[in-house]
């Protein structure tokens, strides 16, 4: 590691810093030094994840393991491929951040990818989800105040949501456990059921009544964290018909599906409409920190000092961004996602079948899946996680009776059988 030994003599941290030796020791690292340095944020399952290649990771016991998690819907080419090794280690070695007071030719060639790749004619660049997601709640604002002349504008947002953790994202979010204990919340957020096409006419109808004009409608194109719950198409298609017609900006959140997850480049293909603004982050640097907010070019209002971020666009996670994308297309990895979304869902589905007491069903697109557990059944997401790491797979739970499947995108058919025998074995214990 790079701290020098002496200075961790008297550290609680040193029993977790050294596990660079190569002898193992199985209490060389501690969860309880961990949790005295570190806020509590996160409840953590107790193991500790120090190397990976491929769809594999070991921790810090040599255990290994599948990983279906791939830093939730975040590696999309595994752990240590050779091209993020070589995207890096270029990167870090010529020039890895500047300023945006400059020309970054790196964030132009992504940009330049992202629009010729998607129906967006223009980029912001930023660090994750949620601040993407702020940034194009400000745009839908500047955009209903300057070209709508809208004084109270209001984004409708969807129940089961999810969009960040920041004030503004927390508030988008239609779920309380997330806003409980910080309020006041921003002002501006309404929220109607997702895939409810008549509760929305009657949202927009009430706002309009009270002088709180609709500026924007906020969707993800499937609820990830919600519970994988894919957006119904003709619902889609009704939204985007109203959007015109009343002149509302459609800002679909694309940060867990976006960039070939859903084995389409974009969630938004997959319910045949086009948004006027979109945004990225989590696929999009294949773990390299990295949002993006994408808008056509008549939203486009931004001008010089109205948004901003210091790292946001730096020339290593641009540089590496575009590595990722190029990759994923020219190893034509969305035919992969396809075929091994189709093998893992029908996988599931026979375990569904041999488990119906267990499993209600299964869905997903792609390589964004969920087994849904009976909702009648004590067994939780969480149970079913839990047994499932002990046997070597990780998975994430996707709300208490939702278990998901986000392996990296260059999962290969045998690690697909794998994950599948693992989770029989783990049905069969349940
Ligand atoms: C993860 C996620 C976010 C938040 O992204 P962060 O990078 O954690 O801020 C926002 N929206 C969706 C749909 C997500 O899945």
């Amino acid at each position: 590691m790079f701290v020098s030994p002496k200075t961790l003599d008297n550290n609680p941290l040193n029993s977790l810093l050294s596990s660079s030796g190569s002898a193992r020791d199985e209490d060389e690292f501690s969860t309880e030094a961990f949790d005295q340095s570190v806020m509590g944020t996160y409840g953590r399952f107790p193991i500790a994840l120090e190397s990976g290649q491929g769809c594999q990771v070991w921790d810090t016991k040599g255990q290994a393991y599948l990983d279906f998690v791939a830093g939730i819907a975040t590696c999309t080419l595994g752990h240590a491929h050779p091209v993020m090794v070589e995207a890096v280690t270029h990167q870090i070695q010529k020039l890895h951040h500047v300023s945006n007071l400059y020309y970054i030719p790196e964030q132009g060639a992504l940009a330049q990818w992202l629009t010729a790749h998607s129906c967006a004619d223009r980029a912001f660049f930023c660090n994750s989800g949620a601040e993407a997601n702020e940034g194009a709640i400000k745009l839908a604002r500047k955009y209903a105040h300057t070209k709508l002349g809208i004084q109270n504008p209001y984004i409708i947002t969807a129940n089961a949501s999810f969009h960040g953790r920041t004030l503004a994202t927390i508030t988008a979010t239609g779920q309380p456990k997330y806003q409980k204990n910080f309020e006041p919340l921003v002002s501006g957020f309404h929220y109607v059921p997702f895939n409810d096409i008549e509760a929305l006419k009657a949202a927009i109808a009430t706002l309009d009544a009270d002088q709180r004009q609709v500026a924007a409608i906020l969707l993800e194109p499937l609820q990830g964290e919600g519970g994988v719950k894919p957006g119904n198409q003709e619902y889609f298609q009704q939204v985007r018909r109203i959007c015109d017609e009343k002149g509302i900006l459609l800002i679909l959140d694309e940060v867990q599906v976006g960039v070939g997850r859903t084995g389409r480049w974009w969630g938004y293909e997959s319910l045949g409409i086009e948004p006027d603004i979109f945004t990225l982050a989590k696929g999009l640097g294949g773990g390299i920190p990295i949002g993006a907010l994408l808008c056509k070019s008549f939203c486009n209002v931004f001008q010089p000092g109205d948004h901003a971020s210091t790292f946001g666009g730096n020339p290593l996670a641009c540089g590496v961004a575009l590595s990722v994308c190029q990759t994923l297309e020219e190893n034509d990895i969305l035919a992969n996602v396809q075929a091994r979304g189709e093998q893992l869902r029908s996988g599931l589905s026979k375990l569904a079948q041999r488990y119906p007491h267990l499993i209600d069903h299964v869905r997903g697109w792609g390589l964004i899946n969920g087994l849904v557990l009976k909702a009648d059944l004590e067994l939780t997401s969480v149970d079913v996680v839990k047994t499932a790491m002990a046997d070597g797979l990780l998975l994430v739970p996707a709300g208490p009776k939702v278990v998901r499947f986000v392996p990296p995108l260059i999962v290969n058919a045998e690690e697909i059988n794998q994950a599948l025998q693992i989770v029989e074995q783990v049905l069969a214990k349940c």
